[in-house]
């Protein structure tokens, strides 16, 4: 791993110099926009960077894989750790400051926060990793409090973690805009993410099928179709198709709350993960 001072951005781990740099920039009144991430940066990160260079004056982006929001036998050990090229990316991207804490200055001996989150948290990801959202709502409290940003995008890729997000914000009184990013996509409608690189060749040409899958699922209740048939039609497909289904569902796309029985006459989303050997892909949709 590269040292900071040798990136070609500026970047910092150290608390006292992310405040002073964030300090200054606000003396002088400029807006300070916040892109959290996990690194092993791609073009859907740096699209998220772009919008936030369109926000606010300067640009934070964070790179910390977060411990609280893995459980034990899930991938933190194999995520990816990129710094070099991420650094390059973010550079190239003209983000003003890279912020890579350490998990010990994160996390002291001894820490002993938790965040409870439940309203948009309820159900999808949590009925499956139980332990995430408080992880992620601990993490992002921390380094909004660190950032001090004006403004966050978060990525609609990860959408119910976006709007756990923006309730925590609301919930808690931050004085924090949360923007939405949009899902960037390969060509063939893959939603980009860091673990499609654990994907075989043969199971990356099988990923693109969650991507169909949804897609027929929104149409389907776009034609008026009752969500219940359109699940089943979406379900028995990923069953033929991925290792595992951990859930395929349409919900309020204010809350997650689950809809009404029948046609959907409300904003609505389409959710899913699924499994193809050992990498677990989510995405979602807008319905209308
Ligand atoms: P991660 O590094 O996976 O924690 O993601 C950091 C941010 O990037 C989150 O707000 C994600 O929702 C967002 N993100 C991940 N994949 C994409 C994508 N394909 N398009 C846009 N944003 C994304």
């Amino acid at each position: 791993m590269s040292e900071l001072s040798s990136l070609p951005l500026a970047a910092t781990n150290d608390l006292s110099a992310l405040r002073r740099t964030v300090a200054d920039w606000k003396l002088k009144g400029l807006q300070v926009g916040f892109v959290p991430t996990m690194g092993a940066l791609h073009e859907g990160h740096l699209s998220l960077i772009a919008l936030a260079k369109e926000k606010a004056d300067r640009v934070v982006a964070s790179i910390f894989v977060n411990p609280a929001q893995f459980a034990p036998g899930e991938d933190f050990d194999a995520y990816p750790r990129t710094l070099d090229a991420d650094a390059a990316k973010l550079a190239h991207a003209e983000c003003d400051l890279l912020y890579a804490p350490v998990a010990s200055d994160m996390y002291p001996d001894g820490f002993s926060a938790r965040l409870s989150v439940e309203g948009p948290a309820r159900g999808l990801e949590t009925d499956f990793r139980p332990h995430f959202f408080g992880g992620v709502a601990i993490v992002v409290a921390k380094l909004f409090n660190r950032v001090q940003p004006d403004i966050a995008v978060f990525g609609e890729k990860d959408y119910q973690q976006f709007l756990v997000i923006r309730h925590m914000v609301r919930d808690l009184d931050l004085p924090i805009n949360i923007i939405p990013g949009e899902t960037l996509r390969e060509r063939d409608g893959l939603a980009l993410s860091s673990r499609n690189a654990y994907l075989s060749a043969q199971e990356r040409s099988t990923a693109t099928s969650l991507n169909e899958i949804l897609a027929a699922f929104t149409a389907d209740l776009e034609k008026g179709i009752d969500w219940e048939t359109a699940q089943g039609k979406a379900l028995a497909k990923a069953a033929n198709v991925f290792d595992r289904v951990d859930y395929i569902e349409a919900r309020c796309a204010e809350t997650l709350s689950p809809l009404p029985a029948g046609p959907v006459l409300q904003p609505a989303r389409v959710l899913a993960a699924v499994w193809l050997g050992k990498t677990r892909l989510i995405d979602n949709m807008p319905v209308g």
